[in-house]
């Protein structure tokens, strides 16, 4: 059982349900739908899948609306083409033909007002980078670009400006539609591309209210400015994804591998969950051979303390999606074999976190195989994954809403759905029962469970009961003759 969880964007290479059985199955735990590409009709397919498979696999997986954001691209590109070093792209403030004229690229971008505000001797990078021209001029209708790193250009690919701050709201009129059509169909988690401060933050979490929602929100960190305001944007987000394609290319790739430890750091003393995503395993897009780079890469961002690790083109583009998974699970069971567990663990708490503090160090103590935490909100599942503990947490909730929500908390087991009684005892023995059922918990495991002595109140844990099974098993099973 792996307590890293898994996060595979859907695509092209993962659309049909056998697949998406296989994936899940693997050991993927939440879909990411990625909204800069597809529209309504394939998404709300993708949608209908995922609920359906997830439903006849009796397993819950969570769906993650990524919103692209001020992500500028270049126009479609019928045949991709090269360009080389020392040639030139031209960058439309209309919408032109792409393609190349000799030495000469011509292309537009779907913000021309970005373009206009850059000036001589900035940098335009396309497709994460691995394209890089510099302006050497600018007219009235264009920017002239110099190639400094030459690849191939194909249709609809990113463009960055590094270290340009962007003249364009976080929030753009594409994402308000996408953010309705999300909450009108349900998703589970809502992440929010280029968030620079905190006020994006703020702004996409009342939109998400006033169009009915309580999404949990992941500020994506890709820019200069999101990594120096990530203080204030980890205050008021509900997690946060380093999406090192994007960072990579806005600043130095060097310093890209400090800020993911740093960033973790920051929101796992908060509590709060944190995804590392993109070029995880970036040599199985094509390969059956993942590279030992990208599995280093893997266990070290499992022992860096990340609660999700993502794939992107590995699951959408990809020629081996199941493999690629494969390789992730595995790589990550063998990393949790050193996983420093019980983190923070006898620093001083707050108050609110001291009941599932204590129940980290006494699963430890007393040599629990698991925590059974019972929570409304999901919330006190999260407080006990803050500490890390080195036994799994089952999380018994009372809607399936809540038990999604928690597919992508570490170490969190989403167990079951209890019904809500104002019995405690029984709840417990109800939960017990369906947990043995399920092989979540054998007849001898020793559990530590939390539970609010006021059922279905938010914050009203205040219980830790040790329960050996090997006495309790009896009781949850009265023989008839008795
Ligand atoms: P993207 O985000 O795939 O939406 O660009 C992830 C990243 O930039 O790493
Ligand atoms: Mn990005």
């Amino acid at each position: 059982m792996i307590r890293t969880k898994i996060v595979a964007t859907l695509g092209p290479a993962t659309k049909d349900e056998a697949t998406l059985k296989k994936l899940i199955k693997t050991g993927v735990s939440v879909f990411r739908l990625n909204f800069s590409h597809g529209n309504h009709d394939e998404h709300f397919e993708n949608i209908r899948i995922i609920r359906k498979v997830s439903k006849e696999l009796s397993v819950p997986v969570a769906i993650l609306q990524d919103l692209s954001g001020p992500k500028i691209r270049i126009g479609k590109v019928e045949k991709p083409f090269p360009v080389h070093q020392g040639e030139f792209i031209e960058f439309f403030f209309r919408p032109v033909e792409c393609g190349k004229e000799k030495n000469r690229a011509l292309l537009w971008v779907d913000h021309p007002e970005v373009l206009k505000t850059l000036k001589e001797g900035d940098l335009i990078f396309i497709a994460d980078g691995s394209i890089r021209s510099q302006v050497i001029e600018k007219t009235s209708e264009k920017l002239i670009a110099r190639v400094l790193l030459g690849g191939i250009i194909s249709s609809r690919k990113g463009v960055n400006f590094p270290g340009v701050k962007l003249p364009i709201p976080c929030l753009t009129e594409k994402d308000k539609k996408d953010l309705a059509f999300g909450i009108k169909h349900g998703v589970d988690f809502i992440s929010l591309s280029f968030v620079n401060h905190a006020d994006d933050v703020a702004e996409c979490k009342a939109l998400i209210k006033e169009l009915g929602g309580d999404q949990p929100l992941f500020a994506k960190i890709e820019t200069q400015s999101g990594v120096e305001h990530i203080d204030e944007i980890l205050e008021l987000a509900d997690g946060v994804m380093i999406a090192r394609g994007d960072l990579g290319v806005e600043v130095p790739i060097e310093k890209v591998p400090v800020i993911q430890k740093n960033i973790i750091k920051k929101a796992r003393n908060l509590g709060k969950p944190v995804i590392v995503a993109t070029q995880m395993l970036t040599s199985m897009i094509n390969s059956l051979m993942p590279s030992r780079a990208d599995v280093s890469d893997i266990a070290n961002a499992v022992l860096d303390g990340a609660d999700a690790l993502m794939l992107s083109d590995e699951t959408t583009i990809g020629k081996y999606p199941l493999e690629a998974v494969e390789v992730m699970k595995k790589t990550i069971e063998e990393a949790e074999k050193i996983y420093p567990f019980l983190q923070g663990v006898g620093e001083p708490v707050l108050q609110d976190e001291a009941i599932s503090h204590s129940c980290a160090i006494l699963a430890k103590e007393v040599e629990a195989d698991r925590i059974v935490v019972f929570t409304r909100s999901g919330i006190s599942a999260c407080r006990v994954s803050k500490f890390r503990p080195n036994v799994p947490i089952l999380a018994a909730v009372h809607e399936e809403k809540i038990l999604r929500k928690l597919t992508i908390v570490w170490g969190v087991v989403p167990a079951a759905i209890v019904t809500e009684t104002k019995n405690p005892e029984k709840m417990l023995k109800d939960f017990l029962r369906m947990a043995l059922d399920k092989g979540l918990i054998s007849s001898k495991d020793i559990l530590v469970v939390t539970m609010g002595s006021q059922i279905g109140k938010v914050g009203s844990t205040n219980m830790i009961r040790l329960v050996r099974m090997e006495e309790e098993v009896a009781t949850l099973y009265p023989s008839s003759d008795s």
